[in-house]
Parts: structure tokens; sequence; C-alpha cells
């Protein structure tokens, strides 16, 4: 079917579009939050879901690409089994769980 053709290019185009914002952070800040909004936008567009490492791209909140040491902070949390990424713009601590359990998930 041609529709799930498009959510294939759809796909592919986010893959770009987060590789690209995390290389124009530095010299074009607000290009690169382009890039992530509109990543996002073809993302709802489509129905394509991001996959887990491409959610630790970029901040939830403000949508701004994140770079470890540059405008990420990661903290582990033990009680929380999760490790912290927290936006240095926005402060907001976006959680990924580690560990095994995973409730309510069909293995993929
Ligand atoms: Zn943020």
């Amino acid at each position: 079917m041609a529709q799930e053709g498009n959510r294939q290019i759809a796909a592919e185009r986010i893959e770009i579009l987060l590789s690209l914002a995390q290389e124009w952070l530095k010299p074009r800040p607000a290009r690169a939050r382009g890039c992530i909004l509109l990543a996002r936008k073809i993302g709802r567009r489509y129905n394509v879901r991001f996959s887990t490492k491409q959610k630790m791209l970029f901040c939830k909140k403000c949508s701004t690409p994140l770079i470890a040491g540059y405008n990420l902070t990661v903290r582990l949390s033990r009680p929380a089994r999760a490790l912290l990424y927290i936006c240095k713009n926005c402060g907001y601590a976006a959680k990924f769980r580690y560990g095994k359990k995973k409730q309510g998930k069909k293995p993929e």
C-alpha cells in the first residue's frame, strides 16, 4: 500500500532530521530546534514512533537536541531504576528506565 511506503519515507526523514539537528546545535541552535520540531511533526502526521534511542536525542519538553556535557546532564536514579536526562535549557528531567521489568509491554 502507498500508505506504508509513505511511513517508510517519513521514518527515513525523521532519522535524517535528528542527525542534522545534532550537527546544527552548536552553530545554529534555532535551526537545530526547528529540525526536531519538524521531525516530531512528521512522526505525528505519519504515525511513526520514535525509538528509545531517538527519544534520547532531544528534550521532550522544549525540543532542543541534547548533547551530553554540552546541554545535557545524565544522572542515575537508583530508586526509580532510571537514567535521568536533564535538559540544561529548560530543566526538564526525562526518565529512561533500565533493568528487567517492562510492565504492560509486549515483547518485540
Ligand atoms: Zn528542555
